[in-house]
């Protein structure tokens, strides 16, 4: 099993509760444990993460517009 694979594996395992909103991707990339060693090479969405899931998680819109560009330079090298 290769390394994506197994880090995809955990963090979903991790965090991911289907009766909340978003995908497991969209979850995971919204974890804010940036202590975790697995937060910088953690799943990103492979689409926009609808504003109303963003809120239901109380991401500050403002603040993760500039993220969401990052996170979408990060899905382009995958
Ligand atoms: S990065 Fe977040 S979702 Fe992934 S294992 Fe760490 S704490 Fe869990």
């Amino acid at each position: 099993m290769s390394l994506r694979k197994r880090t995809d594996e955990n963090c979903r395992d991790c965090i991911y509760d289907s009766l909340a909103p978003g995908t497991w991707r969209q979850q995971v990339s919204l974890c804010t444990i940036k202590t975790c060693p697995f937060w910088d090479i953690r799943a990103k969405p492979t689409s926009p993460i609808p504003e109303s899931t963003l809120r239901w998680y109380g991401v500050d819109l403002a603040d993760f517009q500039p993220r969401a560009g990052d996170l979408t330079q990060e899905i382009g090298h995958d």
